[in-house]
């Protein structure tokens, strides 16, 4: 079973931003800019395009609203997507607020308290 499954099965805490019948949405706990947010299919399955079409573009078109409620509560440029998979085997996608290439690096973090991550997770939940 992949971390992502016990964040989605409630055995490990995470701050979830939103939830549907196949999809989860939580805050990145190591991000690279603040609002780093992951989408994650509820059906584990380590690798993207090995997912069905359908769970693929539900993942797109879920990833979409949450993009729009993180562009409305941190300030940026853009928000960027890029989907990775090295470290966790469960596909999903990482939606980034983005200023500066560098926030697309996986090598600039930003530092949140558990509190801040805490009311980041409400504000972006209240702007879904
Ligand atoms: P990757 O599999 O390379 O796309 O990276 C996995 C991402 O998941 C990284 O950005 C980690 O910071 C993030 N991550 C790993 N464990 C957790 C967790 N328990 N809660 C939130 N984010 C996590």
């Amino acid at each position: 079973m992949t971390v992502f499954t016990k964040i989605i099965n409630g055995e490990i805490p995470c701050y979830k931003i939103a939830e549907d019948e196949n999809f989860f949405a939580f805050l990145d706990i190591n991000p690279n800019a603040k609002g780093h947010t992951l989408c994650v299919p509820k059906q584990e399955i380590d690798k993207l395009f090995d997912l069905d079409d359908t769970t693929y573009l539900g993942l797109m078109q879920f990833s979409k609203k949450i993009a729009a409620a993180l562009k409305k509560t941190v300030p940026c440029d853009r928000i960027g997507m890029t989907v990775i998979g090295l470290e966790v085997p469960h596909a999903h996608v990482h939606l980034i607020p983005l200023n500066e290439m560098r926030e697309m690096t996986f090598k600039h973090k930003v530092n949140l308290t558990k509190e801040e991550f805490e009311v980041l997770a409400k504000e972006i939940q209240a702007n879904l």
